[in-house]
């Protein structure tokens, strides 16, 4: 071959774990050996069923050693993901079925075993669900795990790979990524995946940068190809030119700097340049979270997403189990707040084996959220109780999932008092002035606004569900994602009407949701006056530096400029605009 350099090739993805790596690609490809296939007598069917007990058992053990393995290096958080991995090997539906299938096809078990799996995981791909296709994926790695061990083969590793590389696959399980030598993995690609996946939530983690949904790159790649990722921006570059290395020699040091500068904020308040402060707070999904929003100097988490007690586990949490939780994390913050936000089951959080909120043709606007418990006052109330019961330990605040109108509200309240009754009648210490709030997501609750407010301490805009419903844009779909505009007219107008409203019944009003992490949006959000950014812990220094180097009367001249245009993309460079005028280097 001449020497003459390739010209480099770029692909793009989702960046779901920020940095750069470069290196030479090490090509996974799913490498699992045809499963032969062959007849057995009658008479052999007991050895059949003990070498696939054998190779269960096997199977559970190797998925508990390694669920120790990932609690100890990186977290329960992370290891709990292999709780989903042990239901499989115990599901007893899978396990009749291959029992009754090896009657009647009088196959060797890895073949019958093979062709149950497979079915049952098909079965879950096709359903129109990111959970349940997650759980497939569940499947199908177990699946290669028992079979493998009724070969009697080693279980898959990356751990032969000496030299640094970074690792393409079409798609990483968590066993896999479990199992890779973590020293050595500069950076992952992958076909598949999404920002909630199992490899992203695990490369985040590990703090490894990361692309997903790059489609088939395992197909366009070889392994030793010289490539740069850029997790960042989701961004793939196969033989990177001299020219596209220095500029992204330059793009680290300024990351880097940004990174240092941005530490050094962690003890400052969140205060604008002319005065105003602003509450910033964190959004936590676990209580070890706990830690990043203390480490990211928030003021304590605007949005406890409680619902993820629920997932990754098969028995309700017990109103103590509860409490315990809630008590210990509003004690780790305390003075600061603790909004819990109660259960927002439904949509993309299932939890199959807990509650059965399946089979919906429209998840998203199916039976979620406030709607679940009002119907579930068991559940609900228990919830309400121990949140109820934490208060005492802290500044516990409490706020209502997609509130769509003021009878659903004033119902959800009832409830709380029915219960602070019931406590105080036991003599229980809470505090019985909790602040109440009602998260404002569903148009319905932004158009009614005003009367909302009067029912409330406060209001949360949750801007996640509030564009995707606005928008008519399912916000976990990857084919619409370009549709999914937060600077559209309309998303505005209703931010507007939210703000301004809460103002009118002298209540304060935050924003929970992605784009209070975002920092080209943040004079968009204060000029609407908005009082509290809960954002990602990880985002939160930075929205900090936004919030310092702005001034209100900026903010709100923004606004009434980009109520009078037309179109997101014109709102957008306007909001650029100011925001590359006060930090420019956080937008890079
Ligand atoms: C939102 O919808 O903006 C929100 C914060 O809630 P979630 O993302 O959990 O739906
Ligand atoms: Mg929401």
């Amino acid at each position: 071959m001449s020497d003459k350099a390739r010209e480099e090739i770029r692909f793009e993805g989702a960046g779901v774990s920020p940095g750069t790596a470069h290196g030479k690609v090490h090509v996974v490809r799913d490498d699992l050996d045809d499963v032969a296939r062959y007849r057995i007598a009658p008479s052999q069917i007991p050895d059949e069923i003990g070498r696939f007990e054998a190779a269960l058992i096997q199977t559970r053990m190797q998925i508990l050693e390694m669920q120790q393995r990932i609690a100890e290096s990186i977290g329960t958080k992370d290891a709990a993901i292999f709780d989903a991995h042990l239901l499989v090997v115990e599901d007893r539906t899978l396990i009749d079925e291959v029992l009754r299938k090896l009657e009647t096809d009088l196959c060797n078990v890895e073949w019958v075993f093979q062709e149950v799996a497979t079915h049952y995981a098909e079965t879950l791909t096709k359903i129109d669900d990111p959970y349940l296709r997650e759980r497939a994926l569940d499947i199908q790695d177990v699946t290669k795990r028992v079979i493998r061990n009724l070969q009697g083969k080693a279980p898959k590793t990356f751990l032969g790979l000496s030299e640094p590389h970074i690792l393409i696959a079409h798609n990483l399980t968590p066993s896999d990524t479990a199992s890779m030598n973590r020293e050595r993995v500069l950076g992952i690609a992958t076909d598949l995946g999404s920002r909630t996946s199992h490899t992203a939530i695990m490369a985040r983690s590990l703090n490894i940068p990361a692309i997903v949904g790059l489609h088939d790159i395992t197909a366009k790649l070889e392994t030793g190809q010289n490539v740069l990722l850029d997790g960042t921006d989701g961004l793939l570059i196969v033989d990177p030119a001299p020219e596209t290395l220095a500029q992204y020699a330059k793009i680290e040091s300024r990351r880097a700097r940004v990174v240092a500068q941005l530490r050094e904020l962690r003890e400052t308040r969140s205060t604008t340049r002319d005065g105003r402060h602003i509450v910033l707070s964190a959004n936590i999904e676990l209580p070890e979270d706990v830690d990043a929003v203390k480490a990211n100097g928030a003021e304590g988490i605007g949005l406890y997403r409680t619902e993820f007690l629920y997932l990754n586990r098969n028995t309700l949490p017990t109103e103590d189990e509860q409490y315990e939780i809630y008590r210990t994390v509003a004690a780790r913050v305390r003075p600061d707040p603790l909004i819990i936000r109660t259960f927002d089951l439904g949509g993309d959080k299932l939890a199959p084996g807990t509650v059965d909120i399946t089979d919906e043709l429209n998840p998203f606007l199916g039976w979620r959220a406030i709607r679940f418990c009002l119907e579930n006052i068991d559940i609900f109330k228990t919830q309400l109780r121990a949140i109820l019961r934490a208060s005492a330990a802290g500044n516990v605040k409490i706020m209502f999932p997609m509130i769509s109108g003021s009878d659903e509200l004033r119902r959800a309240i009832a409830v709380l008092a029915e219960c602070k009754e019931e406590l105080l009648s036991l003599k229980i210490h809470i505090d019985e002035k909790i602040e109440v709030g009602a998260m404002i997501e569903i148009p319905a609750a932004a158009l009614s606004a005003n009367v909302l407010a009067r029912q409330v301490d406060f209001f949360s805009i949750g801007t996640n569900d509030l564009i995707q419903y606005t928008l008519a844009v399912d916000r976990v779909n990857e084919r619409i994602a370009h549709l999914y505009e937060p600077t559209h007219p309309a998303v505005l107008g209703l931010l507007k009407m939210v703000a301004d409203a809460a103002h009118a019944n002298n209540i304060w009003v935050g924003v929970c949701g992605e784009m209070a992490g975002d920092v080209a949006l943040i004079p968009l959000l204060l000029g609407f006056g908005v009082d509290e950014l809960s954002a990602s812990a990880t985002l939160v220094p930075r929205v900090k530096r936004a919030v310092q180097s702005l001034a209100i009367p900026e903010c709100q001249e923004l606004v009434e400029e980009v109520l009078k245009l037309n179109t997101p993309s014109e709102v957008l460079a306007r909001c650029l605009e100011l925001a590359d005028k006060r930090y420019g280097d956080l937008l890079g």
